[in-house]
């Protein structure tokens, strides 16, 4: 049994808890505690509405990210025609070992960070690599939806919100907001529970 009540009910941290300013450590090996953990933060992630999930979002600070990019964004890149079909995806240490040189401005937001949403510029794709929860070597080049939710989500493994990714003018327009959503949380422990 996954859960010991009867109502479901997941945490995501949110932007001023501790745990989202460590680094993550690397996942040694895929055991029923890894496997158990993987599945509650897919659940947690569709109840929450995400397309992308960082196990320190969940209170543990380890390489593991789950992944559920809808398939009808794919810009053709290997990896979004690889990977988009098997979502929901988990893959333990994931890195990115390439960057284009090419970037795009896109709107990110995050269940850590709700409410908030802004542009952020990040290369337009990058070759990650990752093993999934199987024992699959993963290595693509992704660009799109998926290798934006890739580089955000391998931030959160090193301490890194979209909010420290700005433009200054943008961080200016949002500090108020961001900073009002830090107090706030730290009433109720920076969780938000569903
Ligand atoms: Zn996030």
């Amino acid at each position: 049994m996954l859960f010991k009540n009867k109502k479901e009910s997941f945490v995501v941290y949110t932007a001023g808890a501790a745990v989202l300013k460590e680094i993550a450590s690397p996942v040694v090996s895929v055991n029923q505690e890894i496997r158990d953990l993987a599945e509650e933060m897919i659940k947690a992630m569709r109840f929450f509405d995400g397309i992308g999930l960082a196990a320190p979002q969940y209170g543990k600070s380890l390489r593991l990210v789950v992944f559920d990019v809808p398939k009808q964004n794919s810009t053709g890149t290997p990896g979004e025609e690889y990977l988009l079909p098997k979502m929901p995806l988990a893959v333990i240490n994931p890195e990115i070992i390439a960057r284009s040189a090419q970037v795009t401005e896109r709107e990110e937001g995050c269940l850590s960070v709700p409410g908030i949403y802004a542009p952020v510029v990040r290369p337009s794709s990058v070759v990650f690599r990752a093993q999934t929860l199987d024992g699959e070597f993963l290595e693509f080049e992704c660009g799109g939806l998926l290798g934006r939710c890739i580089q955000h989500e391998l931030d959160h493994l090193d301490g890194f919100l979209f909010t420290d990714r700005l433009s200054p003018d943008v961080e200016r327009a949002i500090r108020g907001d961001l900073n009002r959503l830090k107090s706030a949380g730290q009433n109720r422990n920076y969780r938000r529970i569903k």
